[in-house]
């Protein structure tokens, strides 16, 4: 069950009005790496791990909260960074507060060229947020990345958070409003230690790299194509070259020339019929892989 509690996560304070801010913020509201995205993947992924991993259940589900949270600081932001523009309806003879913006004829161009650009505020949504990005696209449930699998998951939402909190750094560089600035360095933030708990989530799994029940075919895991010709040298490094990420010996085999090392050779034919002629899914192979590690660079 949900409730609601009044008071909002962390204190959101606004100096003065700033439409702009508030149509670029919108990105963190109803954009695809928003908050509603981020409270809606780990909600969603949430389900599927009721059962079979109570405890990343809780730590979803305490993720998901807390971006609606979250959610709900933006929204409010949004709404003070138009104050004027949502106070109640008046008479249709009389203009809201923020119309002395406009008594000027330069105010009055800046208003429309604002209403051009970004009608959204101005003569849709009566001062409040929509579920929209920054641009007006719909929000879409097409940004949620749920597949069923803890580790699938978890790394999708490393991924998401790394996008939000990138999203925070760029908008910070939009406002100097102090009250603004503060509150989105809290929310910047807790992406980051979203991210550290997503992190030690993943390292508490069982390893399971390819994720899922099948491992990879060792015919082919450890092949790195070099796929582009032309002037210039091929980068060789630790992604194509030496020691790959597996245990001690297993060396990326690199190939240099694919026309001929891998169209003209038997190495790219179709067996199937041979090895596996029921059809069966499985694959012979094992995961010899260990998780990436993540640490801090020197
Ligand atoms: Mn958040
Ligand atoms: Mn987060």
């Amino acid at each position: 069950m949900f409730t609601h509690n009044k008071d909002l996560q962390f204190e959101v304070r606004v100096t003065e009005p700033d439409p702009r801010f508030a149509t670029v913020l919108m990105e963190q509201f109803g954009g695809a790496n928003g908050e509603l995205t981020a409270a809606l993947q780990y909600f969603t992924q949430a389900f599927v791990l009721r059962e079979k991993n109570p405890k990343m259940y809780d730590l979803f589900m305490d993720i998901a909260t807390e971006e609606l949270s979250h959610l709900e600081m933006v929204g409010s932001m949004i709404t003070m960074l138009l104050d004027g523009l949502n106070d109640d309806l008046k008479v249709a003879t009389q203009r809201c507060d923020w119309m002395p913006a406009v008594a000027s004829r330069d105010g009055r161009e800046q208003a429309i060229h604002q209403v051009a650009v970004s009608p959204l505020f101005l003569v849709l949504s009566g001062g409040g947020p929509d579920v929209k990005d920054s641009a007006g696209n719909n929000w879409t449930g097409a940004f949620i990345d749920a597949n069923g699998d803890p580790t699938v998951d978890l790394r999708s939402n490393l991924a998401a958070e790394s996008r939000a909190k990138i999203v925070y750094e760029y908008l910070k560089q939009l406002t100097d409003d102090p009250g603004v600035q503060d509150t989105l360095t809290f929310l910047m933030t807790r992406e980051v230690a979203h991210y550290q708990q997503f992190t030690a989530a993943l390292n508490e799994l069982p390893v399971n790299f390819p994720p899922g029940q099948l491992p990879g075919d060792p015919r082919f895991q450890n092949v790195a194509f070099n796929m582009s010709d032309g002037n210039g040298q091929s980068v060789r490094g630790p992604w194509n070259e030496g020691q790959g990420p597996w245990p001690e010996g297993v060396e990326w085999e690199y190939v240099e020339k694919p026309e001929q090392q891998w169209l003209g050779t038997s190495l790219r034919a179709n067996t199937g019929a041979e090895i596996n002629p029921e059809g069966s899914p499985a694959v012979d192979g094992d995961k010899p892989f260990t998780h990436e590690q993540h640490r801090a660079t020197p």
